[in-house]
C-alpha cells in the first residue's frame, strides 16, 4: 500500500494556527503535505451552512485535495480568539463538532477530525464521546 503524502486541513485565515495545525497533522497521521484550505472562521461558515457560496468554495478545494492529492484524513480547526469567529470557545466548540457532522456527510468514507488550538498554540483534538467536547491531546 502506498503511503498517503497529502492530508487536508479546513482552518482559519489566522497566520497564528498555520504551524501548529500543520505539524500536528504532520505527527499525527505520517503526512508529508497538509493541503490548506483557509477561510475567517471556517467552522462557523460550516456549521450555519447559510453561505452557499462559501461553502461550495470550500468544497472544491477539499475535492481537489481528495481527489488529486489522494487525501484521506480532513481536519476543521477553530482557535482560541478567532477574529472570524468571535464567540465563546463552547460555542466554536459547537461549531466544529456540525462542521464535522458536515464533512463526514461531504466524505463518509474519509477521517474526519475537529482541531482546536488553545491559548498557547498547542493543538488539541475534539472528540465528542457523550455529545460533550472532549479536548486530547497527541498520546506518542
Ligand atoms: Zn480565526
Amino acid at each position: 500500500m502506498s503511503h498517503t503524502l497529502f492530508c487536508t486541513a479546513i482552518n482559519c485565515m489566522d497566520g497564528r494556527t498555520q504551524l501548529p495545525a500543520i505539524q500536528y497533522l504532520q505527527r499525527r497521521f505520517n503526512v508529508a503535505y497538509v493541503d490548506m484550505i483557509t477561510e475567517a472562521g471556517p467552522s462557523r461558515i460550516l456549521a450555519e451552512g447559510d453561505d452557499r457560496e462559501r461553502i461550495e468554495a470550500i468544497r472544491k478545494r477539499t475535492n481537489i485535495s481528495v481527489t488529486a492529492h489522494g487525501s484521506t484524513v480532513i481536519a476543521v480547526v477553530g482557535h482560541v480568539d478567532c477574529a472570524g469567529n468571535p464567540v465563546s470557545d463552547e460555542e466554536q466548540w459547537a461549531h466544529l463538532k456540525k462542521a464535522v457532522t458536515r464533512l463526514r456527510q461531504w466524505y463518509p468514507e474519509l477521517t474526519v477530525l475537529a482541531l482546536w488550538v488553545d491559548d498557547q498554540w498547542r493543538v488539541r483534538e475534539i472528540t465528542w464521546p457523550q455529545d460533550k467536547p472532549v479536548l486530547e491531546t497527541l498520546r506518542q
